[in-house]
């Protein structure tokens, strides 16, 4: 083992702080990666607070982290598809057994053995659980590490491996494209990734905020449309009429609103993950036939493949790149809304001599 540095929360009501946390020494199949950049995702800041305690409870201390943009700094003598100094991305995975059903058809993030990249019980023994990407370096099995194709700005890549993977599989899965209506709920990290690759896929894309202040910001981001959510008229113009729509709001809302203005057969998909349940109504949700789905993230090859795609498409998150020692800061921000669209941490002050 060895020891690197890393922000980590010791309870659900301290701060993040600096401490050192132990790493394994790569084995045969692993990559060792000096991290550049990682994005600070919502779910980041539940886990910390041990909102999701009922489902995921945290352990501490917990060091999250899981839009990981970094360089290899060693391989194992078994490791075959990186080499020293290649850039690589590291999502919300780090382990799975790649044999189970999930695992054969692509969806690692369901298989029974799936190790999350922080507060999943860590496989190797190195410490109590996985400690993720608030940290200098990380030791990643080869099969869990993902390519970050030239040409895409890095900080700007890195909510890609997980506010980007989150809305590109639902939005595939349910064939957005040209000819259909898309609604994006909350223009958040997730909300404004959304936005971006529905409008790339040729999608008709409406957003729905509660922030007046985003409504210019959302056009500039790709949407045809902005309506804002506390504006009832605005809203139940549009019943009827969507063939979906992605929910990614982290907090308590109306999700019987949306079920309204989904089209025959439409699918409302729900990605966000509020603390407490929603309510559903049976009427808005029957009449109609509608789906009301859920999504969480995505495959390792599917993430290769939406990387892929967001090259291709010129498509990186708007950041606000920021030295990790203001973390606290940016968790307060969140929690207000008031990012454009995702913090990325600086990892560089962190590796400067003491
Ligand atoms: P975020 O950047 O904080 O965005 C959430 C957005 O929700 C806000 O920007 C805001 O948008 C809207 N919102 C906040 N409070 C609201 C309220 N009370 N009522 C209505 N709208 C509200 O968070 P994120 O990182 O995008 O994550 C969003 C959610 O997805 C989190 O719960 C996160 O844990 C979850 N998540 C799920 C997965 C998955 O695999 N399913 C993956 C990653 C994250 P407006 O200002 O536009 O209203
Ligand atoms: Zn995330």
């Amino acid at each position: 083992m060895f020891t690197v540095k890393a922000y980590a929360a010791a309870s659900a009501s301290s701060p993040l702080a600096l401490r050192t946390i132990p790493r394994r020494h790569p084995t045969e199949r692993d990559v060792q990666i000096d991290i550049l950049y990682c994005g600070i995702c919502h779910s980041d800041l539940h886990t910390v607070r041990d909102e999701w305690h009922d489902y995921f409870p945290t352990v501490y201390p917990c060091v999250p982290g899981h839009e990981i943009i970094g360089r290899v700094t060693k391989v194992g003598s078994a490791v075959t598809r990186f080499k020293v100094g290649d850039i690589v991305g590291v999502g919300c995975l780090v382990g799975a057994d790649h044999t189970c059903p999930n695992c054969q058809q692509g969806m690692e993030q369901f298989c029974p053995n799936a190790v999350f990249t922080y507060n999943s019980p860590d496989r190797y023994g190195t410490a109590p659980v996985t400690y993720g990407g608030y940290s200098t370096a990380i030791v990643v099995e080869e099969d869990m590490v993902l390519r970050i194709p030239s040409g895409l700005d890095l900080a700007a890549a890195a909510p890609l491996l997980c506010a980007g993977i989150t809305t590109y599989s639902p939005l595939k899965r349910n064939g957005v494209g040209p000819g259909k209506k898309v609604g994006i709920v909350g223009l958040g990290g997730l909300g404004h990734m959304g936005v971006k690759l529905a409008r790339a896929m040729g999608a008709h894309v409406v957003v729905f905020t509660t922030s007046p202040r985003k409504t210019e910001e959302a056009r500039r981001l790709g949407a045809h449309e902005v309506v804002l959510s506390s504006d009832a008229t605005a809203v139940a113009r549009h019943n009827g009429t969507f063939d979906m729509i992605l929910d990614c709001v982290s907090a308590q809302h109306d999700l019987n609103v949306y079920l309204r203005l989904l089209r025959t057969a439409g699918n409302l998909t729900l990605v966000g993950a509020p603390e407490k349940p929603l309510s559903v109504a049976a009427f808005p949700l029957f009449m109609g036939n509608k789906t009301l789905a859920g999504s969480m993230i995505g495959g390792i090859a599917e993430t290769q493949e939406m990387l892929n795609f967001c090259a291709q498409h010129g498509i990186t998150a708007d950041v606000e790149l920021i030295p990790i020692h203001q973390v606290n800061q940016a968790y307060d921000r969140l929690l207000r809304g008031d990012v454009k669209y995702r913090f990325v941490l600086d990892l560089a002050p962190l590796k400067v001599a003491d």
